[in-house]
């Protein structure tokens, strides 16, 4: 199917990933069916394509069968985003977690498959776990925390619903796509279910504290949601994509402590940083990941695919937003 012509169904269309996924297909003069219970996504996501002729938003949840049934009637291709997200949310909420995760991953590919749609399942670097080898690539063993820290359930839910639908590709022959998400960041993320850079941000701009959990040594590689969009468009779009799990993330690593300080040089802001032990910021026993880097080998291998924008371009872009929302 050409650019121009197929209709991608979505799943968490009004968050933060999905406004800018919509943005994205509308301006390649695809057609955009979504659909979310706005648990986590929100109407100021989606309010700019209300009126769009090829845009189409309904509030409902993927347990909502008979939406999801019309909706992929409809589509050529679902991007499943709907999920339980935010490392926060995930211990607060694990049974919510769990259940989401699975379950809906689980209703996504029976109407995909009764409606012969493709479908790419968002996934995540979390499955990697406690991984020691660097950098993390999609054939690597995994290594997961204790059932008794809720953490590693959101993982565990995770690496089910890659399992699932590689399984379905496998004996019904369904395009499945999962792919593996690292920190992406952009304007539009809310800082409420815990992401950092949001968090950082908004906490610089108001003078308050900049909460930096542990001792701020633990790294991570952040993307751009719009060069992230990119290798999803390119892994919705082509022939060999099916089958396999893709990591879609940055490869420049940065301490926590130094993303603080260079919010603060940024927003040139007089907030302090300060440490916050895990046990206070999540629960007692939390475990976090020291390190997480992608190795972005087979997605740039099978589309060329490589991120554009650099940490410093991407934080200078979501102070700007922040700024407007708070001016
Ligand atoms: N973090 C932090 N302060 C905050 C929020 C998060 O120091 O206010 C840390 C968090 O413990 C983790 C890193 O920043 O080490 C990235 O957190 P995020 O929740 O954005 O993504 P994660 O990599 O945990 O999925």
């Amino acid at each position: 199917m050409v650019d121009g012509n197929r209709t991608f169904f979505l799943t968490g269309g009004a968050g933060f990933i999905g406004s800018h996924l919509t943005e994205a297909i509308l301006a390649g003069g695809d057609r955009v069916l979504a659909i979310d219970n706005l648990a986590t996504g929100s109407m100021d996501n989606v309010t700019h394509f209300l009126g769009h002729p090829n845009h189409r938003f309904e509030q409902a949840s993927i347990t909502d069968r008979g939406v999801m049934e019309q909706m992929a009637s409809e589509a050529d291709v679902i991007v499943h985003l709907a999920a339980a997200v935010g490392v926060k949310l995930i211990v607060e909420h694990p049974v919510q977690t769990i259940e989401t995760n699975v379950m809906g991953t689980e209703e996504v590919l029976r109407v995909a498959l009764r409606n012969k749609c493709r479908v790419l399942i968002a996934s995540t670097s979390e499955v990697y776990g406690k991984g020691s080898k660097f950098p993390f690539a999609e054939e690597d063993d995994v290594l997961l925390g204790a059932t008794s820290k809720s953490r590693w359930g959101y993982a565990a839910s995770k690496m089910v619903d890659e399992f699932l639908g590689l399984a379905y590709w496998r004996e019904f022959g369904l395009d499945v796509v999962p792919f593996r998400l690292f920190n992406t960041i952009g304007p539009r993320q809310t800082g409420q279910y815990g992401m950092v850079v949001p968090r950082f941000i908004r906490q610089a701009l108001g003078g308050e504290p900049i909460t930096v959990y542990g001792d701020g040594s633990q790294r991570r590689c952040f993307c751009d949601v719009r060069d992230v969009v990119t290798a999803i468009l390119g892994l919705a779009g082509h022939p060999d994509a099916p089958g396999r799990v893709y990591n879609i993330g940055g490869t420049e690593e940065v301490s926590i402590q130094e993303l603080a300080e260079r919010v603060v040089e940024m927003t040139e802001s007089d907030s302090q940083i300060t440490k916050v032990p895990y046990s206070e910021a999540y629960a007692p026993g939390f475990e976090d990941m020291e390190r997480r880097v992608p190795d972005t080998g087979r997605v740039h291998e099978l589309l060329g695919w490589k991120p554009k924008r650099d940490l410093r371009e991407i934080l200078s872009d979501v102070i700007s937003y922040e700024r407007g929302r708070i001016s």
